[in-house]
């Protein structure tokens, strides 16, 4: 399952869509605190993408001394700011500050990470509303590649806000009708576990957790996890000797990763619906 290639279909259709509403000045505003290398990277990233799909691309930077004041005022401003659809604060904030609070200031409609309170009981409740971009592009590899999902099992690994439990929530609605067993650090027979499921998403961080021997033969595999090593980026799964066994398999990088930032893509303009701008 090529994640590259999908980002790409999804950033050329979005284009076309935006190109077909007008040209609206759909826009996407990125916030960035402190230097952490992998956050500027990713944000490049997020920046060039939504370039490239019509959008406009506004960018704030803070230093990585700010106060909590300073980075609230920034995001408030942008709260405010009716120009701005979606507002994305990247994760993580240098230590001392309190990424709780400063998410809560982001109403549900522009919250194009899908990461706060409002978002998440949104997903739970089944309303409409933007859904986190690493479980959603999961979603669409498995869409796009022609995965089966209703009657199937899967197993997710990992509980996080950010990956494991939104995606176990979208895995199970009505629609996906798969069956989502949730695992984590302390489930028994991890592998035994995976070997009976159709679909097995990876969202440890855990270098080659997931081997040929969690892999029914046939299941689709996707990899969310990140390690970073000597020899550069790795993911939860073992991808050679998965590859064996597996029916579909992400690789990583260039799997899971750019889908996030299409989602993101697809969240924008959601997000602008949602406000009624288009
Ligand atoms: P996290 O908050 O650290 O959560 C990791 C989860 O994995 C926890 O629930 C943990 O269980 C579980 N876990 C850890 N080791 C395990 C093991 N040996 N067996 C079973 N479960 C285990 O991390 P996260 O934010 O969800 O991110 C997960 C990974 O995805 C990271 O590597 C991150 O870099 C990557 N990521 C990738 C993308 C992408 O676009 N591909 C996007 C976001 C994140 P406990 O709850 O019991 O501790």
């Amino acid at each position: 399952m090529d994640g590259k290639k999908l980002r790409d279909e999804i950033v050329a259709g979005l284009r076309a869509e935006i190109d077909a509403l007008g040209n609206p000045q759909i826009t996407l505003a990125t916030v960035l605190v402190g230097t952490d290398k992998p956050s500027q990277i990713y944000v490049r990233n997020k920046r060039r993408k939504a370039e490239e799909s019509g959008m406009v691309s506004r960018h704030v930077e803070l230093g990585a001394d700010s106060t909590q004041q300073e980075v609230e005022a920034a995001v408030r401003e942008l709260v405010d700011d009716p120009a701005v659809n979606g507002i994305l604060v990247q994760l993580p904030l240098p230590d001392g500050l309190d990424s709780e609070r400063v998410l809560d200031l982001i109403p549900p409609d522009k919250d194009v990470d899908g990461l706060t309170e409002r978002s998440m009981g949104r997903l739970v409740r089944g309303r409409p509303g933007l859904v986190p971009c690493t479980p959603l592009g999961v979603m669409r590899l498995l869409a796009r590649y022609g995965v089966p999902t209703s009657g199937k099992r899967a197993v997710v690994i990992g509980r996080s806000t950010l990956v494991g439990l939104p995606q176990v929530l979208l895995l199970g609605r009505k629609g996906v009708d798969a069956t989502p067993t949730l695992a984590h650090s302390r489930t028994s027979d991890l592998a035994a576990q995976c070997r009976e499921a159709d679909i097995i998403v990876a969202a440890a961080g855990m270098a080659g957790l997931v081997t040929s021997d969690f892999v029914k033969p046939g299941a689709a595999v996707l990899d969310v996890g990140i390690s970073r090593t000597e020899g550069g980026i790795v993911g939860d799964v073992d991808f050679d000797s998965v590859e064996k066994v597996a029916g579909a398999l992400t690789p990583m990088p260039g799997g899971t990763g750019p889908m996030t930032i299409a989602c993101l893509m697809e969240n924008t303009l959601s997000a602008a619906r949602l406000q009624g701008a288009v």
